[in-house]
């Protein structure tokens, strides 16, 4: 086992809270203001979609994010600013306003999963936030009004989770039999709105069907048959769903319908448990997870990722019509993001931009790490390589007369030689590197807590890929993994396109402001003044 596995995460609930006073900027809001808080907050995340996609598409955005670029205030240059661009990272970012370093989720496989907090009804691994440090907006809603409250919606434990921080609030996902459920840290029981959702069946229904193109073919640049995409197999529209009815709900996350199904539950959700009427801010989270799906089969450069993206545009039309509906629009408030971008298929780029494809293989500097280790007599699991992280488990190689250090520096010198590489750096050292200029080296500071196991971290060169990944992939800490849209929608912001720096840090402490609240603890994001309506 290594270090890392037994080092506990569990973090502290920011203390015993107590209100800051308001900023002068609030309080003046408060008297006089023209609209007044929000009764709805709607934290939208699309997992893995890239900044580049609102612009790519939107001559085709006839919906909901057409709706939300063209009337939002849209920041075109922002950052995710850690290094592992992974989803339960990014998640826990979105509505702390705080880096990984403080939320403590430092990777996907250090993210949600909790064998204590089973699913109810099974369907999928347990899990709750457990691991997670500190606060979120619910939290600061709920400390200056309790009656505040919070639904989060998503096909993923993690996207559905993270951005309620530890709030024992409505948090639902998919389980493989075709339901939405919750696990035991929440809940025992499913809420009858939610039973009744499910008793419908709706993913079933789709058995026989097809994925068909939305718009007429003439409309999607991207040819249709890359052999790259889905390893070469299902790589031609239509795509069928399975035959079976169980199968189908089994993976119907593959399929754009996925993020229909999610807006749908998540609209009952909001009736059934009534939020949104204010006159307290209550939230509504939803992350849509099939463009992470579609874009690790086919890649962001297909026609799949180009459907994929007009659909779930129609999705979240519908979605906010029918909230519109039920809801003041003058009293509601949307915020959308992503977790995390994605590279290309290194073969697909190479084509486009006549360049070599790198791949990077680590494995060999495992084999020999452990090779050395086994042949001093040391427990081969001493030294841990995941994720970019290095780790050491001191204690075992010093039984075995082995110098930490050397061990560190040994495996830091084999992976400087590795093809696809960029770097290496010393955890320590890199505090004293220039976080103005040096973006790898300030997202590597922002990812890792102090507490934190990892004592060397590397960096794939821009555009490199892992060797035994065989679809297209994130987790990198370069620009086209991190760069995602920050968008803000509602009477409280200038719509435009804000071509200054900003960071998805800075979208709790924005919705708080314009909420009139104020964070239990200091977050790393600011409030994006610019982009709010002055009374
Ligand atoms: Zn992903």
């Amino acid at each position: 086992m290594s270090l890392r596995r037994h080092a506990t995460r569990v973090g502290l609930l920011a203390g015993a809270c107590c209100a800051l006073s308001l900023t002068p900027a609030a309080a003046q809001r408060r008297t006089g203001q023209a609209t007044g808080t929000p009764s709805l907050i709607v934290f939208i995340t699309v997992d893995q979609m890239r900044s580049d996609y609102f612009p790519r598409f939107a001559s085709q955005l006839t919906g909901g994010l057409g709706r939300l670029y063209k009337g939002g205030a849209f920041f075109s240059n922002a950052h995710h600013d850690h290094a592992i661009t992974e989803t339960a990272p990014g998640h826990s970012v979105t509505m702390s306003g705080r880096f990984p370093a403080h939320t403590g989720i430092v990777a996907n496989i250090y993210g949600v999963e909790d064998r204590q907090a089973p699913m109810v009804g099974g369907g999928g691994p347990g899990a709750s936030p457990f691991r997670f440090r500190g606060s979120t907006l619910i939290d600061w809603l709920r400390d200056k009004d309790p009656r505040s409250r919070a639904l989060s919606v998503s096909r993923k434990d993690r996207g559905a989770i993270l951005p309620m921080g530890r709030a024992h609030q409505s948090v639902f996902w998919y389980a493989s039999d075709g339901r939405f459920s919750t696990s035991t840290y929440y809940a025992d029981t499913l809420p009858t709105w939610a039973q009744q959702f499910n008793a419908k069946k709706i993913p079933q229904t789709y058995a026989g069907k097809w994925w068909t193109l939305l718009r007429p073919a003439a409309d999607y640049p991207e040819p249709d048959s890359v052999l790259y995409e889905a390893g070469g197999g299902d790589v031609l529209f239509p795509h069928p769903f399975p035959t079976d009815p169980a199968q189908t709900a089994r993976i119907l996350a593959n399929y754009p319908v996925m993020d229909s199904l999610t807006a749908q539950f998540a609209l009952a959700g909001l009736n059934g448990l009534g939020i949104g009427r204010g006159p307290q801010t209550d939230i509504l989270a939803v992350s849509f997870s099939t463009t992470d799906a579609v874009g690790h089969k086919f890649g962001p450069d297909s026609r799949e990722l180009h459907d994929q993206i007009l659909r779930l545009d129609k999705y979240l039309g519908i979605f906010i019509d029918s909230l519109y509906k039920i809801r003041d629009s003058s009293r509601v408030v949307f915020a959308l993001t992503a977790d995390h971008g994605v590279a290309p298929f290194p073969e697909v780029r190479a084509e486009r931009e006549h360049v070599p494809v790198e791949r990077a293989d680590v494995g060999p500097v495992i084999r020999q790490a452990r090779a050395r280790l086994n042949a001093a007599g040391a427990d081969t699991m001493a030294v841990t390589i995941e994720e970019g992280m290095v780790s050491l488990n001191h204690a075992a190689l010093e039984r075995a007369n082995l110098k930490p250090s050397d061990v560190l520096a040994g495996v830091m010198a084999d992976l400087k030689k590795v093809t696809g590489v960029a770097r290496v750096d010393l955890v320590r050292d890199l505090a004293r590197a220039d976080t103005t200029r040096d973006a790898v080296a300030r997202r590597w500071l922002h990812m890792l807590p102090a507490d934190d196991p990892a004592e060397a971290v590397f960096s794939l060169k821009p555009y490199a890929y892992y060797e035994n990944v065989d679809m297209a992939t994130h987790g990198t800490p370069n620009d086209y993994d991190s760069h995602v849209p920050v968008l803000f929608y509602g009477p409280w912001f200038v719509p435009g396109k804000y071509a200054q720096p900003a960071l998805v840090a800075d979208m709790a402490p924005t919705l708080a402001a314009i909420a009139e609240v104020v964070p239990i603890e200091r977050v790393d994001g600011r409030v994006r003044t610019e982009a709010i309506k002055k009374d």
